[in-house]
């Protein structure tokens, strides 16, 4: 596909990252293989705007895939991190940050009685596996088809399908016996689970899912699948360990915990409560919390864990993170959903705007999507044509068809209309694209 525009200091930035960087990016979806074109390098960002190296600003979509839910460049977390860069920017100790921000965690996520603070989410999740593990002292991990809980070894294996399917690794350098002991199922599939636990009696240390997936587009739990989990774990002895580090602080007050209310026995975050720093955490259930060093025997640590500057920000973020704020989230996600559904229909395009809370995506088909392999079937060209179009017209998308798309509390007005401006041409060219 040839593109109209140009963004030739971003492709000049690109080419010199790519000699010193693989694929010229530090994470694999930022260098646009999925939609083609050049990555846009950018410089500033300020609301819910940024601006790139070619100068030219774009309503962002994406707010750095989560974090930033109070827009860019927010004064009063720009204040707090100030404050915190001026006394010093690590310590190797501890501080009274990492205190505060495990305080307002556990104070708003009820489940969570301790919590340990780590900084990415990758981190989050493995080392709540290894808890899992070591508190139940049992291998295998259950996880599902399109379900992403970062880098993981073990839960890099998404492949395979059925009830017994032990995982292929996903990826060279996740050897087999590592992704043998994972076990991926269908999302959204309670008999899968059920016939796994009956395989593999005694021997699953954990379930673990995202609380509402984003991973491969919007997918919410069909009613009675996370209580499902829940409820089959506790009866074979295994943790249920729900992934919040993309719902968590921003689906509600409490993340997915707050919208349907059941109980995991460890929890992962990330994102929402770094606000905009490498800072995220597991917790849950005191008992199994126990088991893990100092206070107990299954070793997890971090040079960097409890960064005073990462915690400044993500309690500046959190402590604005009122109801008022995810009412107007709420709302403003609401009013872009419903307007990028008139766009497309007014088009005739095959389309889905799947929604859990104020998190959305669209997938190009009509079909129902509750997995994996539904969210595949979608018509990629269309969602390709429908992001360069809308990239041209200055709003920035997730470059792929298979992300959420997230709006922050700094979408105001100005910012929908010019989205609105922008759809009818981009559901046009959706309408017209071919495969
Ligand atoms: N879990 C979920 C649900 C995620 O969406 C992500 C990242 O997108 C991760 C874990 C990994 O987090 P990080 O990229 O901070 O390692």
């Amino acid at each position: 596909m040839a593109y109209s525009y140009e963004a030739p200091v971003s492709q000049s930035l690109f080419d010199r990252a790519s000699v010193v960087t693989p694929g010229g990016v530090n994470s694999p979806v930022r260098a646009f293989r999925a939609v083609g074109g050049t990555p846009r390098f950018m410089v500033s960002g300020a609301g819910p705007y940024l601006t790139d190296a070619d100068g030219r600003e774009y309503v962002d979509l994406v707010c750095s895939w989560g974090p930033m839910i109070l827009g860019h460049s927010h004064p009063e977390v720009i204040a707090a991190v100030q404050e915190a860069v001026s006394r010093g920017t690590s310590f190797g100790t501890p501080g009274e940050g990492e205190v505060a921000l495990a305080e307002e965690i556990v104070a708003r996520i009820e489940p969570v009685e301790q919590v340990r603070l780590v900084s990415s989410g990758t981190e989050a999740t493995m080392s709540a596996i290894r808890l899992a593990r070591g508190f139940t002292g049992r291998a295998k991990v259950v996880k599902f088809a399109g379900c992403y809980h970062g880098h993981v070894d073990a839960l890099l294996a998404a492949a395979g399908s059925g009830v017994a399917t032990f995982g292929l690794p996903d990826t060279p350098g996740v050897t087999g016996a590592t992704a043998g002991d994972t076990v991926v199922l269908p999302y959204n599939d309670l008999d899968a689970v059920r016939a796994a636990f009956a395989a593999h009696p005694g021997e699953i240390a954990c379930v673990i899912t995202e609380a509402s997936p984003g991973n491969m587009g919007v997918v919410p739990p069909a009613d009675g699948f996370n209580a499902g989990l829940k409820e089959l774990c506790a009866a074979n002895g295994a943790l249920y360990i729900s992934d919040e580090v993309m719902t968590g602080f921003r689906t509600s007050k409490a993340g997915w915990y707050g919208v349907d209310g059941v109980r995991p026995d460890l929890m992962t975050f990330g994102k929402v409560m770094g606000g905009g720093f490498p800072a995220a955490a597991f917790g849950g259930r005191g008992d199994v919390m126990a088991h893990l060093a100092p206070a107990g025997p299954v070793y997890q640590a971090g040079t960097l864990s409890g960064n005073p500057v990462a915690t400044a920000a993500g309690l500046a973020q959190l402590r604005l993170l009122d109801d008022a704020a995810y009412a107007k989230i709420d709302a403003v996600s609401a009013e872009l959903r419903s307007l990028v559904g008139d766009a497309l229909t007014k088009e005739g395009v095959a389309h889905t705007v799947s929604a859990a809370s104020n998190m959305f995506s669209v997938f190009f088909t009509d079909r129902p999507v509750r997995d994996y392999e539904d969210a595949k079937k979608q018509d990629v060209f269309r969602f390709t044509a429908f992001f360069h179009s809308m990239l041209e017209q200055g709003v920035y998308l997730p470059p792929s068809a298979f992300e959420s798309w997230f709006v922050s509390t700094a979408h105001d007005e100005q910012a929908v209309e010019r989205i609105a401006a922008a759809l009818p041409a981009a559901a046009r060219a959706a309408s017209e694209a071919t495969a």
